[in-house]
């Protein structure tokens, strides 16, 4: 509680009966976090004192090569790992997690596949009907409610998956690379429409990505990771507007200068 606390920030007392100020406390906070997967001759450290806050709201791309532990950060983010030192807190309940595969159930239709979770949150039947009709509009699937996973592109999985973790109504959504398997223009599509949902939405995104151009289209902050152990190596806030697009030099540049840094982390980790 004392980290909660320390992370809400000054401030004086409000007045009985005044309307309470915002929380200003991050989504997810990491303080000097470190995760050793094995023991003895066998330990691994995927991640080395990691300290990391999310604003609420905030789309965080994070960046880095195969094995630099962006797997690792998510799970521990999502609750599904413990941490071997440091501290985690997630504000809003648990994370949804979206991955690379969409993973729905091949014998549930579209519509019951999103309709799932809200289902297992015990959520009425004419609000879930409502609610799976609004989250497929959503994702422009609207007319897809009654077709199986098999019928479907895989971006249009990809979109389905990405209705069902909104069906969670989690605040924090963690995205593992979940766009890596699509040909470029499914991608390039699939960004512009969840850019437009994380907007609506107002949700706290994790986005992890080996993709520098990924990241900096997306992201409102790209934190690059440098493998063995993954550690923090830079961090870039992406001030660029949006309706963002690749073709943008702005997008370019920043996406050359952060590509130099990450060859510099691989070819400095080789020499090691
Ligand atoms: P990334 O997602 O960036 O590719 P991971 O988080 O999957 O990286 O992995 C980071 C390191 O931790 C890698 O060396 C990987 O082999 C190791 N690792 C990941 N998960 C486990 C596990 N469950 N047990 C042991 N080692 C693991
Ligand atoms: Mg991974």
């Amino acid at each position: 509680m004392s980290r909660i606390l320390a992370l809400t920030g000054p401030g004086q007392p409000a007045p009985e009966g005044a309307p309470q100020p915002e929380p200003r406390r991050p989504a997810i906070a990491l303080d000097d976090v470190t995760k050793v997967y094995g023991h003895g001759d066998d330990a691994l450290v995927a991640l080395e004192h990691i300290t990391l806050e999310v604003p609420r709201g905030q789309f965080l791309s994070i960046l880095g090569s195969s094995g630099c532990g962006k797997s690792t950060l998510l799970s521990i983010i999502a609750g599904l790992e413990d941490v071997s030192a440091g501290r985690v807190v997630v504000d809003g309940g648990r994370p949804s997690l979206m991955f690379q595969e969409a993973a729905l159930l091949p014998w549930l239709t579209v519509g019951r596949n999103v309709e799932l979770p809200l289902r297992l949150r015990g959520v009425a039947r004419a609000e879930r009907e409502w609610e799976v009709e609004r989250l497929l509009r959503m994702v422009h699937l609207e007319n897809f409610h009654r077709k199986r996973p098999h019928e479907l592109s895989g971006g249009m999985r990809q979109r389905v998956a990405i209705a069902r973790a909104l069906a969670q109504s989690s605040e924090v959504l963690l995205m593992d690379e979940p766009f890596g398997a699509l040909d470029a223009i499914t991608r390039d599509i699939l960004h512009e429409d969840l850019t437009r949902i994380w907007e609506e939405t107002g949700s706290t995104i994790v986005f992890v990505t080996h993709n520098v151009r990924e990241a900096v289209r997306l992201g409102d902050r790209v934190v690059l990771l440098k493998p063995r152990p993954g550690r923090m190596a830079r961090q870039w806030w992406i001030d660029v507007p949006r309706p963002r697009r690749y073709e943008m030099p702005e997008v370019g540049a920043l996406a050359d200068e952060i590509t130099e840094h990450l060859r510099e982390e691989i070819r400095s980790h080789g020499r090691t």
